[in-house]
């Protein structure tokens, strides 16, 4: 099968190219796994993290892509038949891949913070092939409302999103931020609007264009990220990949406010920034930051169910598979206007 290959950790800055396209050998199912034909499959900021090294994949070559639509074509065993999927179904595999289901994490349904937590496109082969394997009990059903393009970034951006958005513990009518406006805040505001219908909705943001964008998609207010919003605001998520966006998001939280983190991993770029940490302008008043890590089945099952039923559907723009390339480096220089999607041909 075709795949796109990352076989080194590079710096984009100077390897603009990081993945090449190769034909390897199909992927075969194991024990309770099917084997997934990809049909789309959303490219993610964590894809850069990974490359780059600061989540890095422990084996190498390793096909990324952990927001994968596809159909069944093969199902490996007793455990698949026990689990319902059949060949030809339709299904999305997200970043949780697989956790170990017996821990104590486990058990109080927080698999996303499972030690054995294995993440797709990372850890194990993911979606930027025509073909990948998965664990039939973590692949969720796609409802027929969404098309393969519009499912996959709701697989990441949108489950995460998701998570975020709960882990804000926000009240309908309470005040929402939004700092940083790619493809899971976009979603956040779409499922707030849902959700929160009486909720006035802030967008902080570092161009005009993506400025523009929430606009139209209902914020009440959008401006810089060093802006302060007219209104002090209960909870924000952050979703940007450094640090001077924490600090300012810090001081246009309300009392008793909670900034919710939704990054994997922070750059180091700017993190002098911090050293601007005040503690009665960011911190004083019961002020709370939280992060948050993966997601959950039960996160994404919710979600797909949330956004088919609320009519809720990402922006997105396609790219071939072998152009994988180009989507990352258009994600890391921030060309972003909702999620971009490979299609598999
Ligand atoms: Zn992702
Ligand atoms: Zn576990």
């Amino acid at each position: 099968m075709k795949a796109m290959l990352l076989t080194e950790l590079v710096d984009m800055k100077s390897h603009a190219k990081p993945l090449a396209l190769r034909e390897v050998p199909d992927p075969i199912p194991g024990e309770g796994e099917v084997l997934i034909r990809v049909l789309t499959c959303g490219v993610c900021h964590t894809e850069l993290d990974e490359i780059e090294g600061r989540t890095p994949p422990p084996h190498l070559p390793v096909i990324l892509g952990h927001q994968v639509v596809g159909v069944v074509a093969q199902t490996g065993g007793q455990e698949t038949i026990r689990s319902g999927i059949e060949v030809g179904d339709r299904v999305g595999v997200a970043w949780i891949f697989s956790a170990c289901g017996v821990c104590a994490r486990c058990q109080a349904g927080e698999e996303n913070l499972c030690e054995q937590f294995r993440a797709t496109g990372r850890d194990v082969n993911g979606g930027y092939a025509e073909y990948m394997t998965a664990p039939a009990e973590f692949i969720n059903p796609i409802p027929g409302e969404l098309s393969n393009s519009e499912a996959a970034p709701l697989l990441c951006a949108g489950a995460i999103g998701y998570r975020s958005l709960r882990l804000t513990g926000l009240h309908d009518g309470q005040r929402l931020g939004l700092t940083g406006f790619g493809g899971s805040n976009h979603l956040v505001l779409k499922l707030a609007r849902y959700l929160y219908p009486n909720s006035e909705i802030f967008v902080f943001s570092r161009n005009i264009q993506e400025q523009e964008f929430a606009r139209s998609l209902g914020a009440v207010w959008a401006g810089s990220i060093t802006e302060q919003a007219p209104h002090k605001l209960n909870a924000i998520i952050d979703t940007t990949p450094v640090w001077k966006p924490v600090v300012e998001a810090l001081g246009n939280l309300a009392g008793g406010g909670r900034l919710v983190i939704n990054a994997i991993r922070k750059e180091h770029t700017d993190q002098a920034y911090l050293t601007r940490l005040d503690y009665p302008a960011h911190l004083w008043m019961e002020k709370e930051i939280k992060s948050v890590a993966n997601v959950t089945r039960q996160d994404v099952r919710e979600f797909l169910q949330v956004a088919a039923e609320a009519g809720l559907r990402p922006e997105y723009q396609e790219y071939a598979l072998e152009d994988a390339n180009q989507a990352l480096a258009e994600l890391r220089q921030g060309v972003i206007r909702g999620a971009k999607v490979l299609v598999v041909p």
